[in-house]
């Protein structure tokens, strides 16, 4: 993985064969970022789509070893347990050129997987909600009637 800073925003490289999580995590936790959007495209494997089922509150998985063309990678980044946490949704391309995706439970690059991320000057941690079954984004520095 290389990276730099362009202004607010980082462009991101990230090498075959390489995590696609543990990559993004440990960029954020060497530049001491806690919350952003991300973006990106590439090619992965070994990918881990999740569809959750809100009535059961539980996610259907399957995993996807083969080679995909990512064809766009969109999230972002809070504080979870006092961590870094990438939230990551993916649209994947096969070779017969039909489309899938969900959540991304986990991947690994393929190809390779250009990134942008743009920090939030905000603070975002992931709380449970009860309801949801989920642990949905809590803004922890601004005024919720706004
Ligand atoms: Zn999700």
């Amino acid at each position: 993985m290389q990276y730099f800073r362009d202004g607010s925003s980082y462009f991101i490289r990230i090498d075959k064969d390489e995590d696609l999580f543990k990559s993004l995590e440990s960029f954020a936790e060497a530049e001491e970022l806690k919350c952003g959007h991300l973006s990106g495209i590439g090619a992965l494997k070994d990918c881990e789509l999740g569809f959750y089922h809100l009535h059961e509150k539980t996610y259907d998985r399957k995993m996807f070893k083969d080679e995909a063309e990512l064809l766009s990678l969109d999230g972002n980044l809070s504080i979870f347990d006092g961590k870094p946490f990438f939230h990551i949704h993916t649209v994947l391309g096969g070779p017969d050129f039909s489309c899938f995706g969900g959540h991304l439970f986990s991947a690994k690059v393929a190809v390779t997987c250009e990134v942008n991320f743009r920090p939030l000057d905000i603070e975002m941690e992931r709380q449970p909600n009860s309801d949801i079954g989920l642990n949905l984004l809590h803004f922890c520095n601004i005024n919720p009637d706004t």
